[in-house]
């Protein structure tokens, strides 16, 4: 039995506990928590300086695209990025295991304990059956040609059994609006089942989808045409709002990106921000202002646009950005992505829970300059 301390303890479901403590036993799991330092367990306390929180979820991850590293570097906007991820393949099978198995260790350190991660392969199963980390699988699909649609569908579901007979969490959903055909969307939604929590699709990662749907035109819009994509992608729908109405009347939805909604477009949906990677791809950020604090989760993307899998860092970004608090960043953190991710044990301390702890220090001068040390 550990009895864990710092100046304040973020159970994230009060205000923060100046000197509480945590009692937790050696399976992890939270015994009880005490709002002070006094009682029989007095002298068994360790005390950290900095604040003791729950261990990060990393909402949007493309753990399989981690041997990508470096190589999109210098990349000039979404178009290009798009053409260098189509590289993927060109890679020998050990180089991507073993920069998977990387990837993973850096978000253990990291203080992540659970990732939804979107998976268009079976490349991470491996890995993911040493259960070091909690994931949420989504099987990503995408077709911009009727033809192929049902094959597309099949492959996925291989895909999305594979993960679910190894019992973890797997859903096929969507990759975006402007990848999907209706017809695919459809046949989605039809054999969604009630082992499905939450769908994850990429939403507004660049101004060129919306200038497919709103003007029919741009970038996105004469790429799709040069891959001889259907146009009833951005005839058919006049905005991402009725898509969405039909597909929440199913499941929850994590709108992931949204780095050019507007105020107006915001939905009772889930977002997730990843700051680190849309300054990677577009160099810009959402305005964080428009987001319910209840609903909005973070996420590290792929390290295809990032340089590291730190949640601490996409943190950093957002507090530079945005008014959120310290008990707001961390809700973002922590507690919604458990909540959008169905992830019940993680998220908060909470008696029953095993959460993961973390320690941060030093973050008095902002979270870039603080320290971050995985406890439990
Ligand atoms: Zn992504």
């Amino acid at each position: 039995m550990r009895f864990l301390s710092a100046d304040y303890l973020f159970t994230l479901t009060s205000e923060p506990l100046k000197n509480g403590v945590l009692q937790v036993n050696n399976t992890g799991e939270i015994i009880n928590i005490f709002n002070t330092r006094s009682g029989s367990f007095a002298d068994k306390i360790e005390i950290y300086s900095g604040i003791l929180c729950p261990g990060f979820i990393n909402s949007h991850c493309h753990l399989e695209l981690s041997h990508l590293k470096g190589i999109s570097n210098n990349v000039k906007g979404f178009s290009e990025f798009l053409s260098i991820v189509n590289q993927r393949d060109d890679f020998s099978k050990s180089k991507i295991l073993d920069a998977i198995k990387n990837a993973e260790e850096e978000m253990l350190q990291n203080g992540i304990v659970a990732v939804g991660d979107v998976c268009n392969t079976t490349d991470t199963l491996i890995q993911k059956k040493a259960r070091n980390l909690l994931y949420y699988n989504f099987i990503e699909t995408f077709e911009v040609s009727d033809v192929e649609a049902d094959n597309v569908i099949e492959k996925s579901l291989n895909i999305r059994d594979m993960f679910r007979s190894n019992d973890m969490k797997a859903t096929i959903t969507p990759h975006a609006l402007y990848s999907v055909l209706p017809y695919l969307m459809s046949r989605i939604l039809k054999i969604s089942d009630d082992k499905d929590i939450l769908f994850s699709i990429h939403n507004q990662e660049t101004n060129n989808e919306n200038k497919l749907f709103l003007n029919k035109e741009g970038d996105l819009c004469d790429w799709l045409k040069s891959i001889k994509a259907s146009p009833e992608i951005w005839h058919k729908r006049d905005a991402s709002n009725s898509f969405f109405k039909e597909f929440k009347t199913k499941k929850d939805i994590l709108l992931v990106h949204n780095t050019y909604t507007s105020k107006q477009e915001i939905t009772d949906n889930y977002y997730c921000t990843c700051p680190k990677a849309n300054l990677f791809i577009e160099q810009k950020i959402p305005d964080y202002s428009i987001f319910n604090i209840d609903r909005l989760c973070v996420g590290t993307d792929s390290l295809a646009s990032n340089d590291s899998l730190s949640i601490i860092s996409e943190l950093s970004i957002i507090q530079k950005n945005s008014d959120f608090t310290l008990q707001e960043l961390l809700k973002i953190a922590c507690k919604n992505g458990a909540k959008a991710l169905g992830f019940k044990d993680f998220g908060t301390f909470e008696i029953g829970k095993k959460p993961g702890v973390n320690l941060i220090s030093n973050f008095e001068l902002g979270l870039e300059k603080s320290d971050l040390k995985k406890i439990i």
